[in-house]
């Protein structure tokens, strides 16, 4: 059973409004683009893997859950692509998705991808999975859960990749899978695993300890390419032609590039806002960012989506939930 599904990633959803609104002179806007490809290939290998083990025959005790982000130390936080949680053993996953050609490199342990012919390094999926195995280890005798049998499992999604390892690195085969050979992978580590370890109550107990300790990345997304607030791009963008500032004309908004015209487009960049600076928005500052002039229109557009709000009059703010 899915406990907790696979959903996109909040950083992923700041990546692409930041894409959209940074400027093309903008220096940090490669760095931008690259982040978003990484962090897209990666939910895109993500739900490769959800669709397959959502599909997967299991035990009626089985949990999965996608996603999880543990703290273990202080400002020290690591993240589980997916977890299967089983009375035997849990099974953490490592997602991968990488075009190319991948070569696992026992002795430096690390992965060389070649693309069209150009040769990068990346860690070494292996021993990141091997890592988080140890940090899974040591966040639950932190939390005084008996102690349970962790495997680890590498999975490439990209189908058309190929995946090379060197003859002696032994974890590079017997602990990574490409996707279409997921179910007999799982099947393999199942049966390794012949002793009840924990029973029903420890993995409703686990699961609910996961879920309350999960703690999502949410960055400030500006801190993190050491952006400022007025190097983005302000106005509503359509939705037809993506062009920014829409302009408020007679009760809507309208594109100039595409004549395109919304009574709905200031939702989606209040959303844009919440993404980039803040989860509440006073008038002022939805003024400015709407580029609209009138207190009024914008209250009426606040007021209409029926957000949570606090304090009154001028400061009045409300919640962009
Ligand atoms: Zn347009």
């Amino acid at each position: 059973m899915i406990v907790k599904p696979l959903s996109k990633p909040v950083f992923l959803e700041q990546l692409e409004v930041l894409k959209k609104r940074i400027p093309t002179a903008q220096p940090k806007r490669e760095e931008i683009i690259d982040t978003h490809a990484r962090i897209s290939a990666g939910y895109a290998g993500e739900k490769a893997l959800y669709s397959l083990l959502s599909k997967l025959p299991l035990d009626v005790d089985s949990r999965i859950l996608f996603d999880l982000r543990l703290p273990l130390y202080e400002n020290f936080h690591f993240q589980l692509d997916a977890v299967l949680l089983t009375k035997r053993y849990v099974l953490i996953f490592e997602v991968k998705n990488i075009s190319g050609t991948s070569f696992l490199d026992g002795i430096h342990r690390q992965l060389i991808r070649d693309k069209e012919g150009i040769q990068s390094g990346l860690p070494d999926p292996v021993s990141q999975a091997e890592r988080h195995r140890i940090h899974l280890s040591e966040w639950l005798l932190h939390h005084h859960f008996p102690s349970l049998p962790i495997d680890s499992l590498v999975v490439f999604t990209n189908r058309t990749s190929v995946i090379k390892s060197s003859p002696d690195y032994a974890d590079a085969r017997l602990k990574t899978t490409r996707i279409e050979n997921l179910a007999a992978s799982i099947k393999q580590i199942h049966a390794t695993h012949h002793n009840k370890a924990i029973n029903s109550d420890d993995i409703n107990r686990l699961t609910q300890l996961f879920l309350t300790h999960h703690s999502p990345y949410d960055p400030n997304i500006l801190e993190r390419f050491s952006l400022t607030k007025e190097e983005i791009q302000i106005g509503v963008s359509c939705p037809s032609c993506g062009v920014i500032p829409m302009i408020r004309l007679y009760g809507k908004w309208s594109c100039k590039h595409c004549n395109e015209t919304s009574k709905v487009a200031h939702q989606a960049a209040f959303n844009d806002y919440k993404l980039l600076f803040s989860k509440k928005i006073c008038n002022k500052d939805a003024r400015d960012f709407l580029l609209v002039q009138s207190r009024n229109t914008v209250k009426r557009l606040l007021s209409d989506m029926n957000l949570r709000s606090a304090g009154a009059k001028k400061n009045r703010y409300y919640f962009l939930e």
